[in-house]
């Protein structure tokens, strides 16, 4: 690992300024990722800026809706009452993520943060346009299992490694973010990017933004939530593929939905289109299989990773109707 300085500021504008005025400085909360990905040369940051003395762990509620301090564990945000009462899914879908011990060190900014598990983009010798733009990318044509079914490059075929950001995603959640220019509020939708021709970004956060908060507005998806994981081990494993169904029903009709899926892209997938076709129709298998295929549309599978064109709809499927209480 390289030398590195490292900072501890308690007050927000300084680790603003000391992040902007130092172009090879990172923040770090939980370090979950971070330091892995500093053990193995990925990332050499020739600077820290240890953000936890800042006071960003509340869980509140704020007009009409929760907002989650982007210090808040994920251990802590998957207990918290006010997230178990209004937002079940987001509790699901972060106790479904990593381990007990790495959830009680990872921040929610950090999750959102984190970085693909290609594991050539952990391997220095490896090409991988992510790590190091224009070397080429070894998953293309290599070992391609985990690999991204839609929304990929000729540049990058990797996934968004979180269960919380489909959750997120989901639920219309929004991240509150401060800069050197002051705060903006970006959709989360937006947050996360597609690989294009500059997979070396992963975000659409600028240099020296400070992710301040996730606000969740309150919504009638309290009852009908499920997120379904498909992993290749119950205890620790990142998605092969995951959905985070919500679905609004009254009697038997289906009155609104929510719809994303992990493990298939570059950032976490909302399918709106296959959320519209559920709105009107009976609580029904026939009802999810027709939605499944619509969010299917346009997906392309690589050598290994063909399974996930079945996985994908049949998990969608199992997903609305846990939710649904039809399973
Ligand atoms: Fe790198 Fe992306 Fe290719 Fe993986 S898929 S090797 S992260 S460029």
């Amino acid at each position: 690992m390289n030398q590195f300085q490292y900072a501890r500021p308690s007050k927000q504008k300084t680790a603003i300024e000391a992040i902007a005025k130092d172009p090879n400085a990172q923040f770090i909360a939980g370090g979950t990722n971070l330091i892995d990905l500093m053990k193995r040369g990925v990332m050499a940051p020739e600077k820290l800026i240890d953000i936890n003395r800042l006071p960003l762990r509340k869980i509140e509620k704020e007009n009409n809706g929760v907002r989650i301090g982007a210090l808040a564990l994920n251990s802590v945000v998957a207990e918290d009452k006010l997230i178990l009462e209004r937002h079940p899914l987001l509790a699901q879908a972060l106790k479904s993520g990593a381990s007990a011990q790495l959830r009680n060190m990872a921040t929610v900014g950090g999750n959102m943060m984190q970085r693909t598990r290609c594991p050539y983009f952990y391997d220095t010798a490896m090409p991988c346009n992510k790590r190091e733009p224009g070397t080429g990318c070894g998953a293309m044509e290599g070992f391609n299992r985990m690999h991204a079914i839609f929304g990929f490059s000729d540049k990058c075929i990797a996934v968004n490694p979180s269960d919380m950001n489909v959750a997120l995603v989901a639920l219309d959640a929004s991240v509150l973010v401060a800069g050197p220019k002051g705060e903006r509020r970006i959709p989360f939708i937006e947050f996360h990017r597609l690989p294009g021709d500059n997979p070396e970004v992963h975000t659409n956060l600028q240099k020296g933004e400070l992710i301040l908060s996730v606000d969740i507005p309150d919504g009638p998806y309290t009852k009908h939530v499920h997120y379904l994981k498909v992993r290749e081990r119950a205890s620790f494993a990142f998605a092969l593929v995951s959905v985070a169904a919500a679905l609004d029903i009254d009697g038997s009709t289906i009155k609104s939905a929510r719809l994303a899926m992990g493990g298939v892209a570059h950032k976490p997938w909302r399918l709106t289109e296959a959320e519209k076709t559920l709105v009107g129709k009976p609580v029904s298998e026939a009802s999810f299989q027709q939605a499944a295929e619509v969010a299917m549309r346009g997906a392309k599978a690589f050598e290994h990773n063909a399974f996930k064109l079945i996985l994908g709809p049949n998990s969608i499927v199992q997903a609305l109707k846990t939710a649904a209480g039809i399973a």
